[in-house]
């Protein structure tokens, strides 16, 4: 991981923090982002006694030294990309000034072959969890409706509605109902090999180890995904003897015993009985740290993303792989540009085949589409002072820590219990997509770090929000859980916010609500299905 060089006293006073700001990255960067709110006047002068050339916005860069036409531009010390003009010390260097370089090829990438920090393991964290008859733990303890299709939204969102006013209140240990809504079902190619994605996600969704095991589903009946092929036998855990033989519990709109809109409701609710009985039956208990699967993104990023946030999620990363638990980062299109730091960090040359195979087959995905990784950055990203792709995937990367990757997964799968420490989940970068494919690998408490500011938040499962700026964390007070601002805008280390994140993940995965929950903030599904639709 780097460490931001700060270009200020490391002793500030609260004057100083008022005093123009930059933060260089590594000290081969020629390039500093502008700490101050509201960015900095032209003729600004900084601790270096550079003198700023331009007004330059909030975390946007500074130009360190003159450079010739053609210069690479370093952060992270790393080339983001080449002047297309020659710049003099204390420019404003934005996209317009900056010429992208080209991916880094899948060719002569050095594989697995960095040293493993060694990290002392960390012992005797806990939380308070709810363990599934499988091993798996669930931070949450909800009772999920499957559906097969779209055509029955409308009636499992009613059904929903009566379940969580008329049956909830008699399971108080219950914390939801909620229906696993999406678009898919029907009116797709389901033979096409690309299907495999967005049915094995939804198959993997239905056993995420917050909603214990129990599977109900909704279907409609003429549908191309039928439950036996969504929910095979065997494909899910056994639930009391009468459901071992035959599936899930099904109940079919289409069913001859259906007569009128009330009678599909009165099923649905009555078939989620015994659900919520078993469900209510449980109680939480101490478990190791070592059962949570953390699935970390970002969305709406900007330039103290890989400043403040995203190392402090990195640190704890590393805290979360030596107390023995899963961390999965995701993100291809954000991570395409770091390749070669993937490759490297891989346990064994085995997983650095599985990065390039995935991140490889993605690249062909975004050729069929005629774009590139590039289509990737928002005009908030840049807006933000993310110039390009190759600036915003350094500074996404960080989120994975300093551990080796210990596994690969592809988009939908589930991971399985020994897959432990660091994971590579190759996923889109959009977030409700990323978000989804990490509840379908068994996410259990889900990081989301974020610059511009969203209100993202997930039915399914509890998520912690990181602000990258205080300015952000200060108008988004009820919505931001962590400020990781404070580490450009008060000084505070990327341990000090790395371990306050890590006790709030255990105290969240042990019951307590984020922001997100205590407004109910959550966003649809969203699967990723790359084959045809008919
Ligand atoms: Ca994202």
């Amino acid at each position: 991981m780097t460490t931001p060089i700060n270009t200020n006293s490391q002793h500030k006073t609260s004057q100083s923090l008022h005093s123009p700001r930059v933060i260089k990255m590594h000290e081969n960067d020629n390039v500093a982002i502008v700490v101050n709110d509201g960015g900095l006047p032209a003729g600004s002068v900084l601790e270096s006694g550079l003198v700023l050339k331009d007004k330059v916005p909030q975390g946007h860069k500074v130009l360190l030294c003159d450079l010739a036409q053609g210069a690479a531009i370093k952060r992270y010390n790393v080339c983001i990309g080449y002047t297309l003009k020659p710049l003099s010390a204390g420019s404003w260097v934005h996209e317009r000034l900056i010429e992208m370089p080209s991916a880094v090829g899948f060719e002569n990438l050095p594989i697995a072959n960095e040293k493993d920090p060694g990290l002392t393991p960390l012992e005797g964290y806990t939380f308070e969890g709810y363990r599934n008859k499988d091993g798996s733990v669930g931070t949450r303890n909800i009772l999920a409706i499957t559906t097969t299709v779209q055509c029955v939204a409308g009636v499992v969102a009613i059904a929903v509605n009566r379940i969580k006013s008329e049956l909830l209140p008699q399971y108080p240990n219950v914390d939801d109902v909620i229906g696993l809504e999406h678009t898919y079902g029907c009116g797709v190619a389901i033979d096409a090999p690309d299907a495999i994605i967005p049915i094995r996600t939804l198959r993997n969704i239905s056993l995420n180890p917050n909603f214990g095991g129990e599977v109900m589903v909704v279907s409609l009946g003429c549908e191309k995904l039928q439950p036996d092929r969504l929910l095979p036998p065997g494909s899910f855990p056994i639930q009391h003897e009468s459901t071992a033989q035959d599936g899930p519990q099904t109940v079919c709109l289409q069913s001859d015993s259906h007569v009128g809109f009330i009678s599909m409701i009165e099923d649905i609710v009555q078939t989620a009985r015994p659900h919520l009985e078993r469900l209510n039956a449980r109680k939480r208990e101490t478990i190791p740290a070592s059962e949570l699967i953390v699935g970390v993104q970002c969305g709406g990023s900007d330039a103290f993303s890989g400043v403040t946030a995203n190392p402090a999620v990195g640190f704890a990363a590393d805290l979360l792989v030596r107390a023995g638990a899963t961390i999965m980062f995701s993100e291809n299109t954000e991570v395409r540009d770091g390749v070669d730091q993937l490759t490297k960090r891989c346990a064994n040359p085995s997983i650095a085949a599985d990065v390039i195979r995935e991140l490889s087959w993605y690249d062909k995905y975004l050729e069929r589409g005629r774009v590139d990784r590039s289509a990737n950055t928002t005009p908030g990203n840049k807006a933000g002072g993310l110039s390009n792709i190759v600036e915003k995937a350094m500074g996404s990367i960080i989120k994975s820590g300093t551990t080796l990757i210990q596994s690969v997964l592809p988009p939908g799968e589930k991971l399985k219990r020994d897959q432990r420490g660091l994971v590579f989940a190759a996923t889109p970068a959009s977030d409700f997509i990323c978000g989804t494919l990490q509840l379908a690998a068994g996410m259990n408490l889900h990081i989301f770090t974020t610059g511009r500011g969203t209100p993202y938040g997930l039915a399914e499962c509890p998520v912690i929000k990181v602000a990258t700026r205080t300015d952000l964390a200060r108008r988004w007070h009820d919505l931001m859980d962590v400020n990781a601002g404070r580490i450009a805008s008060e000084g505070a280390s990327i341990e000090e916010v790395g371990w306050e994140l890590f006790h709030l993940m255990l105290a969240v995965a042990s019951g307590k609500k984020t922001y997100a929950e205590q407004w109910k903030l959550h966003n649809a599904l969203v699967l990723f299905n790359p084959a045809p639709v008919t």
